[in-house]
């Protein structure tokens, strides 16, 4: 059986992403000293507002912060924007000293019951007051069923004896006063004594779930562990019968170097449990809906070996994880050859990519605009085109590739032994910024120009940005304790040396990393330097992404908790956002110019509002010579000329 999580309900919500609806506090509370301290400093002032210098680089800035409680602006956005629609606070993130951003969870409810599948998000920024994000996915209409107001009730004994009768679990009534209820987190009561479960006991909690957009019914949904499987089961209040039953028990377990590790020559591999998004990936990564499968294959993904080097995807196989699904393989550090720890190379593979799907997924690269998956569970964009991914391909040597043709059609994701460094063979699929670095080239060829052409980052400079984006998110995504903007980064270097890598760190500190837009001029009789390009654009969004970071006080530990629990409201994750943004909102074929327009445009639709996250994008990229009067491409004496500037707009002349 599959999991399914209200899948079919989604497509009825309302949903908003992004909203500026709410109208920003008062901003104009800033100074701009100049200070010589270099670390922050807060203290009250009289007015009740906390003072805050945040340092910028080498500049300083100074802010007031508003008092207003983050839960308090939550309440005016939902009195402002759906007065009608009753909720109830689910989570709240407000952390005084890690960030500067605070997330509030809601959901929508009926008298103060929960609605499931329903959430409302609203984040903060703490300094100013004004919202930086929303998202909203509630049914505008719904009521209460009006076969069920008032004339039925059921406790919770008989919700589960109606279990017990339903699912011929055992013929023999169960006694209250047998059973012991508790009440735990979330409203959720916690049940013991219960004969039918494998450790006698289950969670129960009255919700409403959605029968029809306008009509809600009331629920008792029960989780539990029946012989080895876990349900969640839901009781109709109203008919008293069982109305849906899900087994979400489906596990699948990988060894494999972590998301924001570089590779597998000095990190440590770790072992997780379906580390799926459920949001992105409703049924987990080895279901399409129709299908299961318990090798490297789903919905998102299909991991296959071509050691061989015949071509044919027929010929090739996929690698299994065994009934159990355990893709904990054995790494054997001297193996001469890479098909020696293959299976360890797929699980590593089909880990990062089908990641990286959830990731993108939520970053805005979703079926709608083209992304890759055999079924669009929305209906919206075309199915038909997981990512293959071949290792172990003998087709090919000393290189990686991703070739993306048009929506419906399935990339191909090749990752070809390396011999490039003295010794045993290396295998690309341990290189988690390589694979970072292709499944990019994926995402921004898609989504520049429309997911159905394929001839829109072909140009020069358009060339250049498409691999400036996919350093940039193999740098991103790397994000992690102790580093900061100036940690010298050197990427892919578990397969390439000094010679063949990049030529320059990426690092914030212009000693390590010199490039400028200028860098991108060349001489007439000479060609466009594409990887010169790549690094100035990877440069500058690294600039950008510091930038947001450090004055949103982003700590890696809300970024990827083990691992598993990836959290979307911090402020890594909005430039990256934003960055996918821009990609939707480029002309085909961008210059560097136009696609620093259209990520600029992204941040005003993210939030036009907030002009301080609007200066610190600029400020990103006028520090390497993109500001606001920069000139693109000129001819002068058979040079083709680029042309620094290192300005910001006016209006972020106080911010900065
Ligand atoms: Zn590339």
């Amino acid at each position: 059986m599959a999991c399914a999580y209200g899948l079919n309900n989604l497509e009825k919500f309302k949903i908003e992403e992004s909203s500026n609806l709410f109208p920003e506090t008062d901003f104009n509370v800033y100074e701009r000293p100049e200070l010589e301290i270099r670390s922050v400093v807060r203290e009250f002032d009289k007015d009740e507002l906390e003072l805050e210098l945040v340092e910028i680089g080498k500049r300083k800035v100074l802010y007031k912060r508003n008092s207003l409680n983050a839960t308090e602006i939550a309440k005016q956005f939902m009195e402002q924007n759906y007065p009608n629609i009753e909720y109830i606070f689910t989570n709240i993130l407000d952390y005084e000293e890690e960030s500067d951003i605070a997330s509030i969870h809601m959901s929508q409810a009926i008298n103060g019951v929960e609605i499931s599948n329903t959430a409302i998000n609203v984040n903060i920024d703490k300094l100013s007051g004004s919202i930086i994000s929303t998202g909203v996915s509630i049914w505008e209409d719904i009521q209460q069923s009006n076969s069920a107001v008032g004339n039925q009730s059921m406790d919770l004994v008989e919700a589960i004896n109606i279990i017990r009768d339903n699912l011929e679990l055992s013929t023999e009534e169960i006694d209250s006063n047998s059973l012991t209820i508790e009440k735990t987190f979330n409203n959720y009561l916690k049940v013991k004594g219960v004969p039918f479960t494998h450790d006698k006991s289950l969670m129960a909690r009255k919700i409403y779930t959605a029968v029809s957009p306008t009509k809600a019914e009331e629920i008792w949904e029960i989780t539990a562990e029946i012989d080895i499987d876990f349900y969640v089961i839901s009781v109709s209040i109203n008919s008293k019968t069982v109305v849906q039953i899900n087994n979400i028990t489906r596990h699948a377990t990988y060894r494999v170097v972590p998301l924001n590790k570089p590779n597998i020559g000095n990190s440590r591999r770790e072992q997780y449990t379906d580390p799926y998004i459920p949001g992105s990936s409703p049924f987990g990564w080895h279901d399409d809906g129709v299908n299961q499968y318990s090798d490297t294959r789903g919905n998102n993904i299909h991991v296959i070996e071509n050691s061989d080097g015949d071509d044919s995807i027929k010929e090739n196989v996929y690698i299994s994880g065994g009934p159990d699904m355990n893709f904990v393989f054995n790494y054997e550090g001297d193996a001469e050859t890479i098909e020696g720890n293959q299976s360890a190379a797929a699980a590593n593979v089909f880990y990062l990519t089908n990641l990286l799907h959830d990731i993108f997924f939520e970053l805005g690269f979703t079926e709608a605009y083209g992304n890759f998956q055999y079924e669009n569970f929305s209906g919206k964009g075309k199915g038909g085109d997981p990512v293959y991914v071949i290792i172990s391909d003998r087709k090919g040597e000393n290189n990686a590739q991703m070739s993306t043709p048009v929506d419906g059609k399935p990339p191909k994701l090749r990752l070809f032994p390396f011999t490039i460094i003295d010794g045993p063979e290396r295998d690309p699929s341990f290189d988690n910024e390589i694979i970072i670095h292709e499944y990019t080239h994926g995402v921004s060829q898609r989504l520049t120009g429309g997911q159905d052409t394929v001839e829109c980052l072909k140009n020069d400079e358009a060339a250049g940005l498409n691999e400036g984006w996919s350093d940039f998110f193999a740098n991103a995504l790397q994000f992690r304790k102790n580093r900061n903007r100036y940690t010298p980064l050197e990427l892919f270097r578990y397969v390439l040396d000094e010679e063949h890598g990049r030529k320059y760190p990426i690092s914030s500190d212009t000693s390590i990393n010199p490039l400028m837009y200028s860098d991108l001029s060349y001489n007439e009789n000479e060609k466009f330097g594409t990887y010169k390009a790549c690094e100035v654009w990877s440069v500058m969004l690294h600039e950008i992404f510091w930038n947001v970071v450090e004055v949103y006080k982003n700590v890696p530990e809300f970024y990827v908790k083990d691992n598993q629990r990836l959290s979307f409201a911090p402020s890594n994750f909005i430039v990256m956002k934003i960055v996918v943004d821009g990609m939707k909102l480029q002309p085909c074929n961008p210059t560097f110019i136009s696609a620093r327009d259209s990520i600029i445009t992204a941040v005003k639709n993210f939030n036009g509002s907030n002009i301080r996250l609007l200066c610190l994008f600029w400020d990103g990229f006028a520090k390497r010579g993109l500001g606001v009067n920069a000139k693109g491409k000129e001819i002068k004496d058979n040079k083709v000329i680029y042309t620094n500037d290192h300005s910001v707009p006016e209006e972020c002349k106080d911010y900065l």
